[in-house]
């Protein structure tokens, strides 16, 4: 196979919202190439519904913004982090505006003023949206704008499998300090097979999160934890992976085929009420809050209801509302739960929790560089710190969005002052030849099967000693298995996938099995309570070992 070699200033791996708008901004430094391993749409940002959240309100602050998200957060965010997110938020939605997205205002067609919503956990209405489509309406916003930049080029159907350091070099093993340095990544052409060579001073993995490994998940079927796997094996600081969000409200379907459709907190922001199946509102009692209360709490409520009464689901209300308002409001749910057989303006919805976003990843510091020299992270494969121990709803593409400005700005100066001075080491060319077995690949296809299923089961939404166990035996079973596939198999994507769930879910149960105790998404029946020695602790795994650290004195 003629394994091609191609350079660039900057190589961004992932077409979502961090990938994107990091590539809009970097190409005034340098050239780009983007590689992204579907079309160029195929991302979590593209099914966003809710909005992005930002300060925008005369009665709102910063300072309620970050209250906000370090009280969702449980008291684990990085103070920091959380005042770099909220106070750049306003600058980056404008920005988003300039690149034309058309988000929600009120007034009419000509209003000026935003038509900010609610979600759990704000204390005030900071959601700006584009009805219930603003992944959507940003993705194509960011696509169009990328598209007219010259310098940019964009290499869809291209999955990233490795990253390029010196460990590929034969030199010294990669490390979690700043001894590794990244060079781009090797990458497969998903038609030909062909694994080719990006060479690039600066990479950003932007390769979003990780619902895949759970049974039930909003994300679609890229949301595999690639770039975190990769990151991983080549040194880098992972971290905070046992809080996985579980959005409490995806429509309950008998037979679950791909990802769960989400219902939008917004429809909660808009009054909907939760009913279990004897028609009682639970989530009075639960928290002060009731169906606005933060994530975590909403979805151990629920959960907590279905093992109670048995039930498959609980339902979510407002029918009681115009249902002119709500077609228009949520023309995409409505007409989403319409195909499927519900009404949401006559009838109630039939709702439960699904896998739905990884607030740990690859530990990054305020500028979005990882702990491997000029390797940055943005979007939801980054651990910024901002999240704790539980994300604020709609603060996720904010994030994404900052911290790829953060990426750009540190990046580039990097770029600029070493331009014609970077040379780029010469990488040997992919050399792993298998040899394709057809039964192979059903036993690869049961494997996905199985993480998922040990995943939901052994490390969901409430997790014990006993079943963290025996998920962590099984996954290194599954991981031995797979890594000797890996090494006998022509490569494909949907085997570079696989590698990458096992290690992922592998990260999420270490992490699950470091806290002892039980804080915001993290709950485990042996450890019940908040541990106040844990609190500012993030657990942090890379290669080299798992430790507890201090967010402080996270350092690289
Ligand atoms: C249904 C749903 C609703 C949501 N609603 C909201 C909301 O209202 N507000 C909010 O703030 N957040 C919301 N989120 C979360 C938010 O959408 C994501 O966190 C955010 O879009 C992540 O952006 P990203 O750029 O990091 O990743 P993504 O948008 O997921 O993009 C990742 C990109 O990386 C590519 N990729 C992955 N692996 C590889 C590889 N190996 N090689 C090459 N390319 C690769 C993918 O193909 C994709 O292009 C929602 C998520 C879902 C699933």
């Amino acid at each position: 196979m003629n394994s091609k070699i191609y350079e660039s200033d900057f190589l961004v791996i992932g077409s979502g919202i961090a990938g994107l708008s990091f590539a809009i901004k970097a190409s005034e430094s340098g050239t780009v190439n983007i590689v992204t391993k579907k079309k160029d749409t195929d991302s979590n940002t593209n099914y966003a519904q809710g909005g992005i959240s930002s300060v925008l309100a005369d009665d709102d602050s910063f300072d309620n913004h970050i209250d906000d998200t370090i009280i969702a957060g449980n008291f684990l965010s990085k103070k920091s982090a959380v005042e770099v997110l909220v106070k750049n938020g306003p600058e980056r939605i404008r920005e988003l505006i300039e690149w034309g997205a058309e988000f929600s205002f009120k007034n009419g067609p000509d209003g000026k003023s935003f038509d900010l919503g609610r979600e759990g956990g704000h204390s005030h209405n900071r959601i700006v949206h584009a009805m219930d489509l603003t992944g959507k309406i940003v993705e194509e916003a960011l696509l169009k704008k990328a598209a007219e930049i010259t310098s940019i080029k964009m290499f869809e159907d291209h999955t990233a499998v490795d990253l390029l350091t010196q460990h590929q070099l034969g030199e010294k093993k990669c490390g979690n300090d700043r001894n590794t340095t990244c060079y781009g990544a090797y990458v497969l052409e998903n038609e030909t097979k062909s694994v080719d060579i990006f060479k690039a001073a600066v990479t950003i993995i932007a390769t979003g999160g990780a619902g895949n490994v759970y049974l039930h998940t909003t994300n679609p079927s890229i949301a595999t934890g690639d770039g975190i796997a990769m990151a991983y094996r080549a040194g880098a600081l992972v971290g905070d992976m046992e809080f996985m969000q579980f959005h409490p409200t995806a429509f309950y379907e008998e037979v679950q085929d791909g990802r769960a459709l989400l219902i939008s907190e917004a429809v909660r922001g808009e009054g909907a009420l939760l009913y279990n199946s004897k028609g009682e509102r639970f989530m009075e009692g639960v928290h002060d809050l009731k169906e606005l209360a933060p994530r975590d709490i909403v979805a151990r409520a629920i959960d907590k209801e279905l093992k109670r009464l048995g039930d498959k689901h609980v339902f979510l209300d407002i029918s009681f509302k115009d249902p002119d308002f709500l077609i228009k409001r949520f023309p995409f749910i409505y007409a989403m739960c319409l195909k499927k057989g519900v009404d949401f303006t006559k009838e109630p919805i039939p709702v439960v929790p699904a896998a739905h976003y990884l607030c740990g990843g690859i530990i990054t510091d305020l500028n979005a560089r990882s702990s491997i020299e000029n390797l940055y992270v943005a979007g939801e494969s980054a651990c910024t710190g901002v999240h704790g121990a539980n994300r604020l709803a709609s603060n996720s593409l904010l994030e994404a969005l900052v911290f790829s400005h953060q990426a750009f700005l540190h990046s580039s100066g990097y770029v600029k002052k070493n331009k014609g001075r970077t040379i780029l080491p010469d990488f040997p060319k992919w050399d792993k030849e298998g040899t394709f077995d057809y039964e192979e690949w059903v036993l690869i296809k049961h494997d996905i099967n199985e993480i998922k299923s040990l995943m939901w089961d052994y490390v969901g939404i409430v997790r014990s000693n006993l079943r963290l166990d025996r998920a962590y035996r099984r996954i290194l079973f599954l991981e031995e298995e797979i890594s000797d596939y890996y090494r006998r198999s022509t490569i494909s994507s949907k085997l570079v996938q696989l590698r990458n769930m096992v290690t992922t879910a592998k990260l999420i149960i270490c992490g699950a099995m470091t806290r002892k105790e039980s804080r915001g998404l993290h709950f485990n029946t042996d450890y019940p309570d908040i541990n106040d020695d844990m609190k500012k602790c993030a657990v942090q795994c890379s290669n080299a070992g798992i430790q507890m650290k201090n967010l402080d004195d996270i350092r690289f």
